[in-house]
């Protein structure tokens, strides 16, 4: 039977709006798998239960970024900001430097757990324009011994995004791509280290997908504590101790979600369509005023200011009463942030269309 459930449209950061076919199957089998007459929930993660969803959830991520087979796919607990601590703990050595690509507030704080473990060096960094747009090529200055590089890829707060990567030469590159991973093709052989904390665009909280290349684990100590080690959590294939398992079933139904809409190419076309009806409202008349410089522009993050800050409140309560759920921007910016990552539909960005004209004739 059918149940009358209703939804909004969630423009949330994170967590945030997961597909509903996605949501649909996992209350069909929460109870029992079919054909295993257990929860996901109850399983062992050493059944072959479990083995399975890892491998359908990697050999998905695989098909979906066409990743080299010299990368390992892991799925570790500790959000992207265990992350920040763990690449500069396997990735920098003594004798090297690790540069950071400052753009914004998770950035930053990449760069503050970095320098608790060794030597940092900023690359380049767009602060003094309040982060409002990501750096070019030619600002980028590396340190001659680097060890990586390290990135943001989409900045959820600032609603910035590098539309290419920036040039490193031989330098491995370590991208953080917690908010738009997948959302658009990527070149994963361009990088040395990927992570995406999946609660954004992948899936549920809990789990950390991770992509690193294989000659990079001998870079880990083995003195490193061992849940802190790519190397040990690549050789016991994310099964050193008992892995986030729901969290993993939910990305690997998202995964299937994903290559069922047609893959990266298909789903960054959508995601482009739905990004340009907003940004184009947003240029409309000057009423909305986009934070972001035009050739920076998110396409999973929307972030705009109205007039002032009391239009603000009022457009984001007006908003809730129409359905339109989470567009206070982060607390540190405020403004707008329309979250607009690949299970968000697209009516639900014609709802806010209509809605901001409405707000603007009866405000403006
Ligand atoms: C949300 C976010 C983080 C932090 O993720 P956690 O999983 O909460 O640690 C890090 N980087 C970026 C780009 C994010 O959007």
């Amino acid at each position: 039977m059918m149940k009358t459930t209703t939804r909004i449209f969630n423009f949330s950061a994170g967590p945030a709006v997961l597909p509903l076919p996605v949501l649909e199957q996992a209350e069909r089998d929460l109870v029992s798998l079919p054909g295993v007459g257990m929860s996901i929930l109850e399983v062992s993660h050493r059944s072959k239960v479990f083995e399975d969803v890892l491998a359908r959830a990697e050999a998905d991520i695989r098909t979906l970024a066409a990743i080299p087979p010299n990368y390992r796919v892991l799925f570790l607990p500790g959000g992207a900001s265990l992350q920040f601590t763990m690449v500069p703990m396997n990735l920098l050595t003594d004798d090297r430097t690790a540069d950071y690509l400052v753009t914004g507030v998770w950035a930053a704080k990449a760069v503050d757990e970095a320098r608790k473990i060794g030597k940092v060096h900023v690359a380049a960094t767009t602060k003094a324009e309040q982060f409002t747009r990501v750096p070019r090529p030619d600002e980028v200055v590396l340190s001659p011994d680097a060890a990586y590089v390290h990135m943001t890829a989409n900045n959820t707060i600032y609603g910035t995004e590098w539309k290419e990567l920036p040039n490193v030469g031989s330098v491995p590159l370590v991208s953080d791509t917690s908010s738009d991973m997948f959302s658009r093709p990527i070149d994963v052989s361009k990088h040395g280290l990927i992570y995406s904390g999946a609660q954004k665009n992948m899936g549920a909280a809990g789990v950390t997908v991770i992509i690193v290349r294989d000659d990079l684990l001998a870079r880990s100590a083995a003195t490193l504590p061992s849940m802190l080690s790519y190397a040990v959590h690549a050789e016991n294939r994310s099964m050193y101790n008992t892995p986030p398992v729901f969290a993993i079933y939910l990305l690997g139904l998202v995964m299937r979600w994903l290559i069922g809409q047609g893959g990266l190419a298909a789903i960054a076309r959508v995601n482009e369509r739905k990004a340009a009806k907003l940004y184009s409202e947003i240029d409309r008349t000057g009423f909305y005023r986009g934070t972001a410089q035009k050739d920076s522009r998110s396409l999973m993050n929307v972030t705009f200011r109205l007039p002032s800050e009391a239009l603000e409140q009022q457009f984001v309560k007006g908003a809730e009463q129409a359905s339109l759920d989470g567009l206070k921007g982060h607390r540190s910016v405020g403004g707008i942030r329309a979250s607009i990552y690949n299970a968000f539909p697209e009516e639900g960005v014609d709802a806010l269309c209509s809605f901001m004209r409405e707000f603007e004739r009866r405000n403006g």
